[in-house]
């Protein structure tokens, strides 16, 4: 479908909640594949940490359209992005319909010349209704807050494993329940459950999809 010419190459997209193991399954498939990878959350909290650093409210719909309108792309080469105030302003921003048509143009020309794997929330439903394949990662609350906890303890962020169940489940229901672009499998998506897999038997199943899907890798 996408080698008609009007992509450069094939678009799998990689969607599911926060720390689902979408990023890393993502990245790994797009070298396996040799296709570029968009994290597009990082758009997003891009977006969240130039409003809380111009000390606005990421709430406020007009504040973070005039910083999605100026993101510029070293915003995205930050290293503070993954901070968890960030997290929360990156999802009350992408609740603004301003902000998300602000970042659609940027990701579907990402695509453009050899196709991509992007991972996020909206990439199958939204930003790329024709993707060759869709993937919906998932894991449960628990497995998903333990290995966010190991993350950040891991970056030397000592926060108490309930607080990041609790943000976690906050955050996935504000992105569930928004009225644009919300988080939800699309309806041809192939749902990967990684509660029990770790991010080697998560990406080998992957590629096995990719493989019967798209006849590649
Ligand atoms: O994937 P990550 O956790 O980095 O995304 C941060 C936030 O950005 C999400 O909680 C979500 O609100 C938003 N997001 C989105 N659509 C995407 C990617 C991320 O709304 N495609």
């Amino acid at each position: 479908m996408s080698e008609d010419g009007r992509r450069g190459g094939p678009v799998i997209a990689v969607d599911g909640p926060a720390a689902a193991g979408k990023g890393t399954l993502a990245r790994r498939l797009a070298a396996a594949l040799d296709l570029p990878h968009l994290d597009t959350g990082l758009l997003y909290r891009a977006v969240g940490r130039r409003v809380l650093d111009a000390g606005g409210d990421p709430a406020d719909p007009a504040v973070a359209a005039r910083e999605a309108e100026a993101l510029a792309p070293q915003d995205l080469g930050r290293a503070d992005l993954r901070a968890p105030e960030v997290d929360r302003a990156a999802s009350l921003v992408a609740a603004v319909p301003a902000v998300r048509r602000a970042l659609l143009a940027f990701q579907r020309r990402f695509a453009e010349p050899r196709g991509a794997v992007l991972d996020g929330r909206d990439i199958g439903t939204v930003v790329f209704p024709d993707a060759d394949l869709k993937l919906f990662v998932s894991a449960s609350d628990e497995e998903r807050a333990r290995r966010r906890w190991l993350e950040l303890k891991g970056r030397g962020v000592e926060v108490p494993f309930e607080t990041v169940l609790a943000d976690l489940r906050a955050r996935d229901a504000r992105d569930a329940s928004r009225d644009v672009a919300p988080l939800r499998p699309a309806a041809d998506a192939i749902v990967l459950d990684t509660t029990d897999l770790d991010a080697d038997a998560a990406f080998a199943r992957a590629l096995a999809i990719v493989r019967d899907r798209l006849g590649r890798a």
